[in-house]
């Protein structure tokens, strides 16, 4: 990953992607105290865009402000900056990672005067997951990790520390022989997946966690509001059990790089197999909720705005 040619931005300043050096005593190397986004750019009919880059931008504001972490840079900067990164290094179907993070002055919990820095990384995402793996989608096991609670982390920020309890839950999964674990908060009610929030289909209506325990997923918020307004659905956000997703009609997860994946089975429960889905080996229905939100997705990102969407045009920022 670091030996590439490319540009970073870092405090302002352009830096030639292999020259990037941070010093091993930056704190939050130490203690995970600091926040990310993970945002993405689709090649469009005009160019590369930026997907919801504003909603990314205040997500990644309110978790430094929630961290308590002081920033020099606004909204304003940092969005022109995530454009200037996309073609600076000419690039369109593009994953960035804008992160904040505390520097070198100090070191231990009591630290002080501690600056605070960020960067933004920007790469080539190209097919990241294949119509074919869109369509096939994943089979997961519930943890034995349970997932943060709001009196122990902050769930609305996307804090780098709260990553090592989803890596404890996925690595277990994959190490198992599963794609993606599925992660229930303190209670034993269902949270999200290790880098995604989960939804079910039952009769009909969507339903999803409430945002106690979960992060509040931008690619969550534009499925809730793509099957209201675009396929006049019900989306009810409520506590759902694990026994529910097993009797779910359907099932998929969400997030800025897995867009939408179906959910197959989990626990070794085939989702959807008395509403007739196929095996979780075989594609899912073309006709199925999934697979429209799927496309309606698709063509979102992508700048594919017939009339049915020609009101998301907001959503695409061109670079
Ligand atoms: N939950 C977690 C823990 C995540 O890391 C992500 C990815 N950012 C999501 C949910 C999905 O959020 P979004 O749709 O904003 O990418």
């Amino acid at each position: 990953l670091y030996d590439r040619d490319g540009w970073l931005w870092q405090d302002g300043d352009w830096l030639p992607w292999r020259e990037a050096r941070t010093h091993l005593l930056t704190h939050t190397l130490h203690y995970g105290m600091g926040c990310f986004e993970g945002v993405r750019a689709y090649r469009g009919p005009d160019g590369a865009q930026l997907f919801r880059v504003a909603e990314h931008t205040r997500r990644l504001l309110d978790s430094a402000h929630a961290l308590d972490i002081p920033l020099s840079f606004d909204a304003e900067t940092l969005i022109a900056a995530q454009r200037q990164c996309l073609t600076r290094n000419g690039l369109d179907n593009a994953y960035l990672k804008p992160t904040v993070y505390l520097g070198a002055e100090g070191l231990g919990l009591r630290a002080k005067g501690l600056t605070s820095h960020v960067m933004i990384a920007a790469w080539d995402l190209g097919d990241y997951i294949s119509p074919e793996a869109a369509a096939i989608g994943l089979r997961a096991l519930t943890s034995s990790w349970a997932r943060h609670h709001v009196n122990i982390s902050l769930c609305r920020a996307k804090t780098n520390g709260h990553y090592v309890n989803s890596m404890l839950a996925l690595n277990t999964a994959v190490k198992a022989g599963f794609d993606e674990t599925l992660m229930l908060d303190p209670e034993g009610y269902v949270a999200e997946a290790s880098a995604a929030n989960v939804f079910l289909l039952r009769d009909g209506v969507l339903h999803t966690p409430e945002i106690t325990s979960c992060l509040q997923g931008i690619t969550r918020d534009s499925v809730i509001r793509l099957a209201r307004e675009v396929m006049d659905m019900e989306v009810q956000e409520r506590r759902i059990t694990r026994d529910e997703l097993y009797t779910a009609d359907e099932a998929f997860v969400t997030g800025t790089a897995a867009e939408i994946l179906p959910l197959r089975e989990l626990d070794g429960r085939h989702i959807g197999a008395r509403a007739g889905a196929p095996r979780p080996d075989q594609p899912i229905d073309g006709d199925s909720v999934t697979a429209r939100l799927q496309g309606l997705y698709r063509r979102v990102t992508r700048g594919e705005l017939g009339d049915d969407l020609v009101a998301y045009a907001g959503w695409l920022l061109p670079a």
